[in-house]
């Protein structure tokens, strides 16, 4: 049973794919940390990395003032990175001292970071080790957030991938969604598939550690986010079943993403309908004000947050862009493909990044709105093209119906400031 009308002839989930692996300008893994510790409220995240790390995470986080963070940075100093000292014992000591002093953690990672990993230390062992000493109080995980080789979004993936192993089994019929939303979305997401009758939905990841997700060979996923590959993988190899769909930006894949559980979950059509017809309405009329700055331009898109498909699919379809490029770190056809199949024919697809040939091309284009990293967007600016950071996308609650016109106005908002600067300009 599908609730929505099968997707256009021509799309690009066959369209040739030009695969760049030159250098790339994106942020580090340690990024989602910002976001997770939100998102987790008795996880701590505990950086193995050296002090550029740690000044990351400050000026990305800002200083908790009056709460006690959860975050921090055990910083190898360069007796650790010559071999000199022992840092595994120095990490026993610092987590020893943390978990003392801190007896809402429940769950801690330690994550993995550039120099951490030039000099192989083994935080998988760290993390076995430190488990056995604190559980059952405490479970101690380890992902990577190296900048190395990875994208800023990939380090979710690697936390949410890194919890899958240890879930709870359950042979029950259930929904899991993977992917943090920010509260209030993830409050309007269960809200909509309570009314249309589905569940018992589990969330990965859920806010305590006690929460009943579980999973097993009757789970059924979705992605709420398009950057989960390895969390996909680890899913999948744990049994559960992936339900494919277009990820839930603007009104048509919020409608495509719930339909695809609703088909699965046997829902009427009659139901859907009545469930989603009004915030549907209401999507589609907060989208059409900020399409009407959008309509007609074009859109640039490096690869940067793993979500470009989906918003060129978004602001070509739902706002009225066309989009000259859509680059994205890595491109899944288990992920991304139902989003191709929407995405009009017509933009070069590419996947990886070499830098400089891209921004030849960009420049060659001069599209109205190019979509970039922060690292690419002063000098693009300086060459008079209009940006937008992707990564104010994850900070930013975009996701379902009451979010489209949100996520349609961070695009119209730089195109509008630079029309008021060239009128201003003209006075
Ligand atoms: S993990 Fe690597 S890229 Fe990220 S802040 Fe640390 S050293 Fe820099």
């Amino acid at each position: 049973m599908t609730h929505v009308p099968p997707p256009p002839q021509g799309g690009c989930r066959s369209a040739p794919v030009l695969k760049e692996r030159g250098q790339r300008e994106v942020f580090c893994g340690l990024t989602g940390i910002i976001w997770l510790h939100r998102k987790m409220q008795d996880a701590f995240f505990l950086v193995v990395g050296s002090r550029t790390c740690a000044h990351l995470l400050q000026s990305a986080a800002g200083v908790m003032i009056f709460a006690e963070p959860r975050f921090g940075t055990a910083i190898l100093e360069e007796t650790d990175l010559a071999g000199m000292a022992d840092a595994h014992a120095e990490l026993d000591r610092e987590v020893a001292r943390l978990l003392s002093r801190r007896p809402d953690i429940r769950q801690l990672f330690l994550v993995g970071s550039c120099p951490s990993e030039v000099i192989k230390l083994d935080l998988a062992k760290a993390a076995e080790r430190l488990t056995q000493e604190h559980a059952p109080h405490v479970r101690v995980l380890n992902y990577s957030g190296s900048g190395i080789e990875t994208t800023f979004t990939e380090g979710e993936d690697a936390c949410l991938a890194a919890m899958v192993p240890v879930l709870p089994r359950t042979e029950a019929r259930e929904l899991l969604v993977a992917g943090a939303l920010p509260d209030v979305v993830e409050d309007q997401m269960m809200g909509l598939l309570a009314d249309l009758g589905i569940g018992p939905v589990r969330l990965l990841p859920a806010r305590r550690v006690d929460e009943e997700t579980a999973i097993g060979p009757n789970t059924v996923f979705a992605l709420a986010q398009p950057f989960l590959g390895e969390t996909h993988a680890a899913l999948t190899r744990a049994g559960a079943r992936h339900i494919p769909a277009p990820f839930p930006f603007g009104e048509e894949g919020t409608t495509a993403w719930l339909s695809a559980i609703a088909a699965e979950f046997g829902v009427s059509k009659d139901r859907f309908e009545e469930v989603t017809a009004a915030p549907r309405v209401r999507a589609r009329k907060a989208v059409a004000a900020a399409a009407e700055t959008l309509s007609g331009k074009s859109a640039f898109f490096f690869p940067d947050s793993q979500m470009e498909i989906s918003l060129a699919r978004f602001l070509t379809r739902e706002c009225g862009m066309n989009a000259t490029e859509v680059a994205q770190p890595y491109i899944r056809d288990a992920l991304h493909g139902p989003e191709l199949d929407l995405l009009p024919a017509g933009p070069r697809i590419a996947e990886g990044q070499d830098v400089d040939r891209q921004l030849d091309r960009a420049l060659a284009d001069r599209p109205d709105l190019t979509i970039c990293g922060l690292g690419l967007a002063n000098p693009l600016e300086a060459e008079g093209l209009t940006t937008k950071w992707a990564i104010e996308l994850v900070f930013t609650p975009v996701h379902f119906y009451e979010q489209a016109g949100d996520l349609a106005a961070l695009f119209a908002r730089p195109l509008r400031r630079k029309e008021r600067l060239r009128l201003e300009a003209a006075e």
